[in-house]
C-alpha cells in the first residue's frame, strides 16, 4: 500500500482495520461506538494502558455532563430516576442552547471558536440522549452542583447530571458497550507515529506494544488520547514555569502523544497552548490522579470562605461566580501564589455547605482566627490583619448559597463579591490547596466533520480527533461539567465521519 513503514518489518504489520482509535476514554468510546453504528465493520481501539489502569481523565472525572435542556422532561428523559429525588422536578430551570452558548462565550471572554460551540451545544442533548440510550445510567448530580438552601436542592442550570458511580462508571459501562457493539480493544498498545500513503492520506499507525513495533493499518484514524496535561516538558515549555511542578489531577498517560503525533505530519495547532484547565485541590494530593481517589481532591467550596496565601493575603475574589463558572481558572492563580499554596478558611455558618469531597483530609482546626492563623506556615501578622479587614468589610446582606446574593464585601481594596458573610463562628478550618492540572487548551484544528486540518486549512485524508484534543473550545476558563459533553459530541462526530471515510 505504498505506506511510509519506519523501518518495521512487514512480520509486525498488525492487520487491517476500517476505524482505528486511538485511546480508550470518553470520546475514543464515543467515537469507536458511532463508527459501528455508521458502518465500519472492523473497529480497533488501541490504549497505551494497561488493563488495569485504563479508563484515562474519564475515569477520574466527576462524570458532571452539561447540556442544553428546554424543560424538566429532557432531564427525566435522560434520567428517568431522578423523578424519585424530592423536590428535582419543581427546582430544575430550563437551560435552552442560547443559555449554554452565552455561558461557553462568557467564561472563555469570547474566544471560544462559536462553530465548535454550536456543534457542542446543538448536540448536547441528543448525545447525552444517546449515551442513555446506550446504556449509560444518569443521575442527579447531587453533590456536585446541588446546593441545599431551606431544606431544598437549588441546581446549577445546566449541569444538573452525572453519570452513575461518576467517571469510574462512565468509563466502566463504556468498556461494555464498547464490547457489546463489536469493538476490539488492545491495551499496552502505545500509538507512536501515524502512518501515511504517498498521497498524504492517514493509513495506520505504528504501535509500541509490550513485545513490539507493528504498524496496525486502516482506512481512518480517530486520534482520541488525551493533552498534554501530565508531560512536564510539554508543561513548562507551553504554559511556562511553574507548571512542571504542578500536580496532574487524572492520569499520567496524557503526555501529547497525539498532539505530537499529529502536528508531525502537518496537522494546524490551535486555541489557547499556554491555557489549561486546573482546579484547587488538597494540597498534600499525590503528584498524579489515583485510581480509587478519582476527583475527591478537589476543594471547590471556596466561594462561601476566604483564601490567603502564605504572605497572608487574599489574592482573588473567592466568589465572582457560582464555583463551576471560577474553578477552572482559580488553579492557576493558586499555582502562581508563594510555594504554590493557598489557605482556605471557613467557619462554623458554612462547613455544612463543604463538598463532601473535603472530608478526605483533615482540616486544621482552631477555636478563634487568632489560633488557627498561629498555627499556619504564612506571615502570620499579615494574614491576622486581612481577616480582621475582611470580617470588617464584610457582613452586609442576607446569605443565600442557591443565588449570587450580592452580600459583597465593602470599602475592600480587593473585593469579595457574594457570600462575604463575616468568619466569626469558630471553631474555624483551614483546607491548604494547590492547583492541579486537568487537561491542556491547545488542540487541533477540525472542522465541522471532525476532520483534522493541516497548516493550509485542508482535512489531512483519514485523519480526526475528538475530546481534550480539539483546539480553540476553551480559553483561560471553562464551564463546570463540559468536557465530558465535549468529549461525547465530537467523539461521535469524528466516529461518523471516520466510518464514512472509510467506505468513500
Ligand atoms: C479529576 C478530574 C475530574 C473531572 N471531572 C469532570 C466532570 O465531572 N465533568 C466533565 O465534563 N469533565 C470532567 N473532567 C474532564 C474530563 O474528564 C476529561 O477532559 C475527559 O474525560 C477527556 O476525555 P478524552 O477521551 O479526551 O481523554 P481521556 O479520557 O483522558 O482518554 C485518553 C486516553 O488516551 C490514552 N492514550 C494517551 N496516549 C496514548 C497513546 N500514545 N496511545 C494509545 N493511547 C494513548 C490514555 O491512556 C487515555 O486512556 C475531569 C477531569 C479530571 C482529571
Amino acid at each position: 500500500m505504498g505506506a511510509k513503514q519506519s523501518g518495521v518489518t512487514s512480520q509486525n504489520d498488525a492487520g487491517e482495520w476500517d476505524v482505528i482509535v486511538v485511546g480508550a476514554g470518553n470520546a475514543a468510546f464515543a467515537a469507536a461506538v458511532s463508527a459501528r453504528e455508521n458502518g465500519a465493520a472492523r473497529v480497533l481501539v488501541l490504549e497505551k494502558a494497561r488493563r488495569e489502569d485504563r479508563g484515562g481523565n474519564t475515569h477520574f472525572s466527576g462524570g458532571l455532563l452539561r447540556f442544553a435542556y428546554d424543560n424538566v422532561d429532557q432531564v427525566l428523559e435522560v434520567s428517568p430516576e431522578a423523578s424519585k429525588l424530592e423536590g428535582f422536578i419543581e427546582g430544575i430551570e430550563p437551560y435552552p442552547e442560547s443559555a449554554f452558548m452565552a455561558d461557553l462565550m462568557r467564561i472563555t471572554s469570547d474566544r471560544a471558536d462559536k462553530e465548535l460551540g454550536k456543534i457542542l451545544i446543538g448536540n448536547s442533548f441528543d448525545t447525552v440522549r444517546w449515551m442513555s440510550r446506550l446504556g449509560i445510567t444518569m443521575e442527579p448530580s447531587v453533590s456536585l452542583g446541588g446546593v441545599v438552601v431551606d431544606g431544598k436542592i437549588k441546581w446549577p442550570k445546566g449541569a444538573v447530571i452525572r453519570a452513575l458511580h461518576e467517571g469510574v462508571g462512565l468509563s466502566k459501562s463504556w468498556f461494555s458497550i464498547a464490547e457489546r457493539e463489536g469493538v476490539e480493544i488492545r491495551y499496552e498498545a502505545a500509538a507512536r507515529e501515524l502512518v501515511q500513503d504517498a498521497s498524504g492520506r492517514v493509513v495506520g499507525v505504528l504501535v509500541q506494544d509490550s513485545e513490539a513495533l507493528r504498524t496496525y493499518r486502516s482506512r481512518a484514524v480517530v486520534l482520541a488520547c488525551g493533552g498534554f496535561e501530565a508531560n512536564s516538558a510539554w508543561r513548562a515549555k507551553y504554559l511556562g514555569q511553574p507548571w512542571d511542578h504542578a500536580k496532574v489531577r487524572g492520569t499520567f498517560h496524557n503526555q501529547g502523544d497525539g498532539l505530537r503525533m499529529a502536528l508531525d505530519i502537518g496537522a494546524l495547532p490551535i486555541g489557547q497552548w499556554s491555557g489549561c484547565h486546573s482546579t484547587p485541590i488538597n494540597a498534600k494530593a499525590p503528584p498524579y490522579g489515583v485510581s480509587k481517589l478519582t476527583d475527591k481532591t478537589n476543594r471547590l467550596s471556596y466561594p462561601y470562605g476566604v483564601m490567603i496565601n502564605r504572605d497572608g493575603v487574599r489574592f482573588l475574589d473567592e466568589a465572582p461566580d457560582f464555583q463551576f463558572f471560577t474553578y477552572a481558572k482559580y488553579g492557576r492563580i493558586i499555582l502562581m501564589q508563594p510555594d504554590t499554596v493557598a489557605y482556605q478558611i471557613f467557619d462554623q455558618k458554612v462547613v455544612h455547605l463543604l463538598e463532601g469531597r473535603y472530608s478526605t483530609s483533615e482540616p486544621i482546626v482552631g477555636k478563634t482566627l487568632e489560633q488557627l492563623v498561629d498555627q499556619l506556615p504564612v506571615n502570620r501578622e499579615v494574614a491576622k490583619r486581612t481577616l480582621a479587614d475582611y470580617n470588617a468589610a464584610a457582613g452586609h446582606g442576607t446569605f443565600n448559597p442557591g443565588i449570587l446574593d450580592n452580600m459583597h464585601t465593602e470599602k475592600l481594596a480587593l473585593p469579595k463579591s457574594n457570600w462575604a458573610q463575616k468568619l466569626d463562628a469558630g471553631p474555624f478550618v483551614c483546607y491548604p490547596v494547590t492547583g492541579g492540572i486537568t487537561f491542556s487548551f491547545g488542540g487541533l484544528k477540525i472542522d465541522n466533520q471532525g476532520r483534522v486540518l493541516d497548516s493550509g486549512w485542508r482535512p489531512i485524508a483519514g485523519l480526526f480527533t475528538c475530546g481534550e484534543m480539539v483546539g480553540n473550545l476553551f480559553h483561560d476558563n471553562y464551564p463546570g461539567g463540559t468536557g465530558l459533553i465535549s468529549g461525547a459530541v465530537f467523539g461521535r462526530l469524528a466516529g461518523t465521519s471516520a466510518a464514512r471515510f472509510a467506505h468513500s
